[in-house]
């Protein structure tokens, strides 16, 4: 077992606004490990972390033990007939992109992954799992639809494995249930073949958008998204946007290695987005468009340009070297044919606050019919908000009323949010987005009735809705 650590203070990466004592950090390599660790320190009550990029203190449990997931990577297996990989939930993207490399050969064709996270490559897929993640498929409903099985230690620090036709309840509550059902160690994901994609880029505005995703998909473009403008003072705002494709094309050679902006390139745009945003949508927009056509992996184009730390570029940025502050991600679902409203109060909402929203995108998500507490309960039009938030008070709770304000609007529309971004939701905004959120606490309670696994985010959902 890796060392420990003992008495430390840890803290999510992107929002930096949970810092928390812990009394002990655990790093098992494989499962046996792992049972081992949750059957000697169970008692004291464990939280499972693995990237640390959740902002709702899910992966963090106050003054107790803290199982470190990111030892746990090793590849397990492959299947490259059927496009299947094992490999460790400690695992982050890059390592997993790196393991289909080498299946290269095996199979009938190479492969990749289906979908991950856009913004961040560094996240597990533990992590991925926990929160149930998705990606900018077009047509994709979220990663659940990509796990094969996975291998769980349970609160009793048995080892189980859990898939669709084994321990099927177990597996439900596990994706998408926040570390708190037992700890992922292997994962076996299921893989797609690895194709060039050529980008379509479309500049379009808002009232087109859903016409232009059907017509994208009827042209078969498999991933996309749109990246609005952020400038409230501009007509443009949250109306006009960067609406990127990628089409399958399977003669064409790769163009491009990386599609996304160089780390120079983002915190150029990082920086205009903070001084001058009518600026920044322009030169994004002109990024894109310059690379309209371009062919890229279909793995390739989902790894993305990743500054570990905003507020810490932030910080220590000239131009924004006063109180420290980070982006808060918000993350609301509306039924697509409801967008344009919502987009409509956004803006309200968003102006009336003037809390600036950094950057910002629109994918498209399909109904999740696996999990217990899906958060896809519906085929989905996804509004991302990253809220630039001064760590003070004021900063913090302009935020968080923001934040309020565009769930209500989205739930106004009969939409719902993400859980893994802040517990800044009130009670009556979880159970009328999460109607069966006491039922899965209920769950928790009967899979763990110790306690075992637990976070400061289940303690705040305990603690407002029992
Ligand atoms: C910049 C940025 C961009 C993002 N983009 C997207 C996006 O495009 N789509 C999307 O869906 N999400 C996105 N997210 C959210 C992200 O997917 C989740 O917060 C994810 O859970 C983070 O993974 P992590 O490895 O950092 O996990 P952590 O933050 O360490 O943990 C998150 C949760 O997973 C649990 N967990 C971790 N590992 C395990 C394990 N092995 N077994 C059981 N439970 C475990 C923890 O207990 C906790 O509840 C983004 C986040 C950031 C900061």
């Amino acid at each position: 077992m890796n060392p420990l650590s003992e008495s430390t203070r840890v803290n999510d990466v992107h929002s930096a606004l949970n810092e928390t004592p812990v009394s002990l950090i655990v790093r098992p390599r494989d499962t046996d490990e792992a049972a081992a660790c949750v059957r000697e320190h169970g008692g004291r009550g464990i939280a499972v972390c693995g990237a640390r990029h959740a902002m709702g203190g899910q992966q963090f449990l106050r003054d107790s033990v803290l199982i470190d997931t990111r030892a746990m990577k090793a590849v397990r297996g492959c299947d490259a007939e059927r496009g299947l990989l094992r490999i460790g939930a400690g695992a982050v993207w890059t390592d997993v992109v790196r393991a289909c490399r080498e299946m290269d050969g095996l199979g009938p064709h190479p492969w990749a992954i289906r979908q991950k996270q856009t913004g961040a490559d560094e996240l597990t897929l533990g992590g991925s799992i926990a929160c149930n993640a998705h990606g900018r498929g077009l047509l994709m409903g979220p990663i659940v639809e990509d796990v094969e099985s996975l291998r769980l230690v349970t609160p009793d620090g048995e080892a189980v494995e859990c898939s669709r036709a084994e321990n099927a309840p177990l597996f439900a509550l596990v994706v998408g249930g926040y570390g708190l059902f037992g700890l992922v160690t292997e994962v076996t994901l299921r893989l797609v073949p690895r194709r060039p994609m050529r980008r379509l880029v479309d500049i379009i505005d808002i009232d087109d958008a859903v016409r232009a995703v059907e017509r994208r998909i009827a042209d078969g473009c498999v991933y996309g998204d749109f990246q609005y403008a952020i400038d409230p003072a501009d007509a443009g705002f949250l109306r006009r946007g960067v609406f990127a494709c990628y089409r399958p094309d399977d003669g064409a050679t790769v163009t491009s290695g990386e599609s996304d902006l160089t780390r120079d390139q983002w915190i150029g745009l990082l920086r205009l987005a903070h001084t001058d945003k009518r600026a920044a949508f322009e030169k994004y927009s002109a990024h894109y468009l310059a690379s309209h056509g371009r062919v890229y992996w279909s793995d390739d184009l989902q790894l993305s340009t990743y500054i570990p730390s905003y507020s810490e570029f932030l910080t220590h940025d000239s131009a924004a070297a006063h109180a420290r502050e980070s982006l808060v991600i918000t993350e609301l679902y509306v039924p697509p044919d409801r967008l344009g409203e919502f987009l409509a109060a956004a803006r309200g909402v968003l102006r009336e606050s003037g809390v600036e929203d950094i950057y910002g995108t629109i994918r498209s998500i399909r109904r999740d019919d696996t999990t217990f507490l899906p958060w896809a309960s519906r085929d989905w039009a996804c509004i991302i908000f990253n809220l630039r938030t001064p760590h003070t008070d004021a900063g913090i709770n302009r935020s968080r009323g923001t934040a309020r304000a565009l769930i209500d609007a989205a739930a106004g529309f009969g939409g719902s949010f993400f859980l893994t971004y802040h517990r800044w939701a009130a009670r009556e905004q979880l159970l009328r987005c999460y109607p069966r959120l006491p039922e899965f606490l209920a769950k928790k309670t009967e899979v763990d009735p110790r306690g075992v696994f637990r976070s400061d985010w289940y303690e705040h959902l305990r603690s407002i809705l029992e």
